[in-house]
């Protein structure tokens, strides 16, 4: 089967023939049909994460290592099945959950397979990924059907969408009324304020150092919005929302960000940490425990959160993120990669086979 592989941090994609695997139990080979390029894929071709202060984590820390095969927005048909699978191989398109875990560990077990404590088999990361004609799955029960949704788009529900819809779920409170805040609404953030007010919330402040996202943040659902350049963003933003505040999620999640964040919380409020820009936590420790405050890191989302997800798309009119298709090659990987390390490109990039 042919990959698009990532030899060496840096290297370019390079299509390559690998071994095509003997499918066991309830294994499933996919051929890809539509591959979305995603930030963290980039972060992943060069090699290594942002820490802050402690420096650049090598991937392998992540259990990753080169080659790598890279794209975790898979949509795609079932090409061949192992012997105790239920599908049948076809041109029905499914979308791709890629967060897999071990299997066993407790969080598994609970189908929290994103939070895996064990060997984790996240394609894109541990295993195979989407830049590729064909990618390997270890069980059929990882494939959703695409049913009339537009299939590049639902390959971005995979990664985009579900980290907003998991951050969400983490966000959300019984009382609809108390202000959450968005901070971040470029791509991901953007689809969190969508989000929010598909779920019900009422009171939604969207704050972003950039008027363009503002104006689309109050277009998707923004009750509130607030320029968070001004001379002193935690009041801005209390104000905004008529108090201070139930959540904040942080699509951006560095020193300046997190801060702010912690800032505006009320008693008992989280702030829920998405963003990989990297940087470090600076709040007075003493009023995390006096006004009991909690901080969730979210990565990605759940296997059954990807469902709801799914079934909301399906039932409901949810704003879509601007997309550009090009033709699944090696060459438009490494061209997709370049332009979201420029920034020309905006919304997102779905690679599309034949
Ligand atoms: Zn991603
Ligand atoms: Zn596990």
């Amino acid at each position: 089967m042919k990959v698009f592989e990532v030899a060496s941090p840096g290297a370019p994609a390079q299509e390559v023939d690998r071994p095509t695997p003997e499918l066991a139990c309830k294994e499933v080979l996919v051929r890809v049909t539509h591959s979305g390029v995603c930030h963290s894929d980039l972060h992943c071709a060069e090699g290594y994460f942002d820490m802050g202060d402690a420096g650049k984590a090598p991937v392998e820390t992540l259990g990753m290592a080169f080659p790598l095969v890279l794209g975790h927005e898979i949509v795609g048909e079932v090409t061949a099945v192992g012997p105790d699978a239920g599908l049948t191989p076809g041109a029905e398109k499914y979308i791709v959950f890629p967060w897999i875990g071990c299997g066993s560990c407790g969080a598994c077990q609970e189908d929290r397979e994103n939070s895996c404590t064990g060997a984790r088999r996240n394609i894109s990361l541990q295993k195979d990924g989407g830049f590729a004609r064909e990618v390997w799955l270890p069980d059929e029960r990882y494939l959703i059907p695409v049913g009339d949704l537009d299939p590049s788009w639902a390959a971005t529900l995979a990664c985009s969408g579900l980290t907003g819809y998991s951050a969400v779920t983490k966000a959300l409170t019984s009382e609809v009324d108390r202000p959450i805040a968005v901070i971040g609404t470029g791509g991901v953030g953007l689809s969190a304020v969508v989000l929010l007010k598909a779920r019900g919330h009422k009171n939604i402040v969207a704050a972003d150092v950039s008027e363009d996202s503002l104006k689309n943040a109050k277009a998707a659902g923004a009750t509130s919005t607030v320029l968070t350049t001004g001379e002193d963003p935690v009041k801005d933003i209390v104000e905004a929302g008529g108090g201070k505040l139930a959540t904040v999620i942080d699509f951006v999640n560095n020193t300046a960000t997190s801060s702010i964040a912690l800032g505006t919380l009320g008693t008992g409020g989280k702030l829920v940490s998405v963003g990989l820009f990297g940087g470090q936590l600076a709040f007075p420790t003493t009023l995390i425990a006096l006004q009991q405050l909690k901080i969730e890191g979210n990565f990605v989302g759940s296997l059954p959160e990807l469902r709801d997800l799914v079934d909301l798309a399906k039932s409901t009119e949810l704003p879509q993120l601007p997309i550009t298709e090009k033709p699944l090659e090696a060459d438009e990987v490494n061209a997709a990669l370049k332009a979201i390390d420029e920034r020309t490109i905006s919304g997102r990039t779905v690679l599309v086979a034949d």
